[in-house]
């Protein structure tokens, strides 16, 4: 069946501008990490991409290594595009990132400006596009200057590869001194995407400070803490989730006693507000718009539609964020 994009897909979606750039992203993106690999059904990931835009979500977050196997989840989005989005490209954000390990030999990992080019060479390839809107540095290469991975990035701009850039995985100092080559570059950091939920509040520690003093934008990754924020893993582990599957990106040992309990509370927190425990972690990764868009990641529409109906319900009161502190802190 030919795809149409539904007439109403602006109509729920939250758009935040990501820092004091031009560009908004969706309060909730979309991330291709799990699911959407050479390993997976084709039509389910087709399915998944093409309802999130019909639900408002224009961000599509890629890196060259997601699958399995590596690139294999660039592909299935190009594949996809091709053939469902392409009238809609404009109205889109389409990112990708190098930094982790790609291909053999020493060309094919970290930061220096020979992979980090080739790479994004490759990905665009791969996603059938001349460019992505957004290329990030995945992670900081602690062996190669930051000044010749940020130069990579900006030269991707230059030559009309990406519109913007963005950094991943960098701490507080790492992203300060990338903001200053960057701006030197003219070619100002556009976003951070770091690891970001109730149970991993590490940015704000100082990253979210220095990225709100720059104005630079925020994308939080893992929000739903890969699952373990949600419904799912409250009395056991559930055959067809994350943690069962073949990645080992969640182990099974993350689920213990103490964690449960946390999740058992926020559960009974979330059901008194008349919303799922997926809902209430999103809400709260959103809250007081420090995060500039929370990316989910899904193995199913139904999470998808579930996690966005999570912009419709009521700001939560003083009380409730104190209820929640000390949920976490027990
Ligand atoms: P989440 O924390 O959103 O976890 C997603 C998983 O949670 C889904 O695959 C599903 O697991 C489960 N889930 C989602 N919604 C629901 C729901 N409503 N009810 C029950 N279960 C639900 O994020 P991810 O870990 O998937 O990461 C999101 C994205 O972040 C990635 O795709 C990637 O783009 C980015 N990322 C970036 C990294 C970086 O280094 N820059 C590192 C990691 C991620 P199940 O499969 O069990 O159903």
């Amino acid at each position: 069946m030919v795809y149409v994009a539904s007439d109403e897909r602006y109509e729920i979606m939250r758009y935040n501008r990501s820092g004091r750039s031009g560009l908004k992203l969706p309060a909730i993106s979309l991330g291709l990490w799990h699911n959407f690999g050479g390993i997976d059904a084709y039509e389910n990931g087709r399915e998944m991409i093409t309802r999130s835009f019909d639900l408002g979500i224009t961000h599509f977050d890629l890196a060259n290594n997601y699958g399995p196997p590596a690139g294999s989840a660039e592909d299935l989005f190009g594949k996809v595009l091709a053939r469902d989005l392409s009238a809609y490209r404009d109205e889109m954000v389409i990112s990708t990132k190098a930094g982790y390990y790609m291909w053999p030999g020493p060309y094919g990992d970290w930061g220096s400006r020979k992979y980090m080019l080739s790479s994004l060479d490759q990905s665009l390839k791969r996603l059938g596009l001349d460019y992505v809107d957004i290329f990030y540095s995945h992670r900081p290469d602690p062996h190669t200057p930051l000044e010749e991975t940020m130069g990579a990035l900006d030269h991707a701009v230059r030559t009309g590869k990406a519109l913007y850039v963005g950094i991943s995985n960098y701490t507080a100092e790492q992203t300060l001194e990338a903001i200053r080559i960057l701006n030197g570059l003219g070619t100002p950091l556009l976003i951070h995407q770091p690891r970001y939920s109730m149970l991993d509040r590490w940015i704000e520690g100082g990253l979210q400070q220095v990225l709100e003093e720059n104005g630079v934008g925020s994308i939080a990754f893992t929000p739903l803490a890969q699952g373990l924020l949600t419904n799912k893993y409250m009395n056991g582990i559930p055959e067809d989730s994350r943690a069962a599957g073949p990645s080992t990106a969640l182990s099974e040992s993350r689920i213990t006693p103490e964690v449960q309990r946390k999740i058992r509370a926020l559960n009974q927190l979330a059901v008194s507000r008349g919303q799922s425990l997926a809902q209430l972690a999103l809400q709260w990764t959103l809250r007081g718009g420090k995060v500039t868009s929370a990316l989910i990641g899904a193995s199913r529409v139904t999470q998808i539609e579930e996690n966005i109906a999570a912009l419709s319900h009521s700001e939560f009161s003083q009380e409730e964020l104190d209820r929640i502190e000390t949920i976490l802190k027990t």
